[in-house]
């Protein structure tokens, strides 16, 4: 990321901090703590961010209604369209339940991410990976919380010292005032984090 920021800067921004932040955080996208960089789209999402929780994935092979590419295991589809002369005519159930509880997910309330410092922004874990990792398909793997939480701690310190670097003051961006607060939450409430921020701070 700190390779891809810097060269976005220097190919596309004239080598400007300021040019590059205003065309990360306009006004519009302020309010959806719209932060670049993320595989993923980053808000104040209560159901998981990535495409599992709003859209419904069908694989063409068999017309398998699943709830997304890594979690189509039989047990885990919602159900299949049903075909009859070459032409869709029904569905047959599987696991509504799952359909249910993937939909209907609050994540302000789901183990784990309920009390994280950072549930606001994070995607709440992936299905997929929890499943083949743990065999708990809702509860979030620690390896990759960790991987969130120094994504964001990364992009704070590097849109800091940009802003330090040209004297730009944060309250342009209220996007970057919300990650800030979220990261000093972070740092107070999970010191192991703390080592990080030396690290990443002699990389950027
Ligand atoms: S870091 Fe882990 S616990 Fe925190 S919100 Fe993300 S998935 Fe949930
Ligand atoms: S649960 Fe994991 S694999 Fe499935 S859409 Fe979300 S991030 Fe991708």
């Amino acid at each position: 990321m700190n390779f891809l920021i810097d060269t976005d800067k220097k190919e596309y921004f004239d080598n400007n901090n300021k040019t590059l932040l205003d065309s990360l955080y306009t006004e519009k996208v302020n309010d959806f703590l719209a932060l670049n960089y993320c595989p993923y789209q980053v808000g104040e999402f209560r159901n998981f961010s990535c495409t599992i929780g709003h859209m419904v994935c069908v694989r063409l092979g068999d017309l398998a209604l699943c709830p997304c590419h890594r979690t189509s295991y039989d047990k885990y589809l919602f159900g299949k369209f049903t075909v009859k002369n070459n032409e869709i005519v029904g569905i047959q159930a599987n696991n509504v339940q799952l359909a249910s509880a993937i939909y209907l997910t609050n994540t302000l309330i789901k183990p784990k991410c309920n009390d994280c410092p950072i549930s606001l922004m994070c995607m709440k874990g992936c299905l997929g990976c929890q499943y083949e990792n743990t065999n708990d398909i809702f509860y979030p793997v620690e390896s990759v919380c960790n991987l969130f939480k120094v994504t964001f701690l990364f992009l704070n310190l590097k849109f800091q010292k940009m802003m330090k670097e040209d004297n730009i003051t944060i309250t342009l961006y209220p996007a970057l005032m919300k990650l800030n607060t979220i990261i000093h939450k972070l740092l107070e409430s999970e010191e192991g984090f703390l080592p990080w921020v030396e690290y990443i701070q002699n990389l950027i």
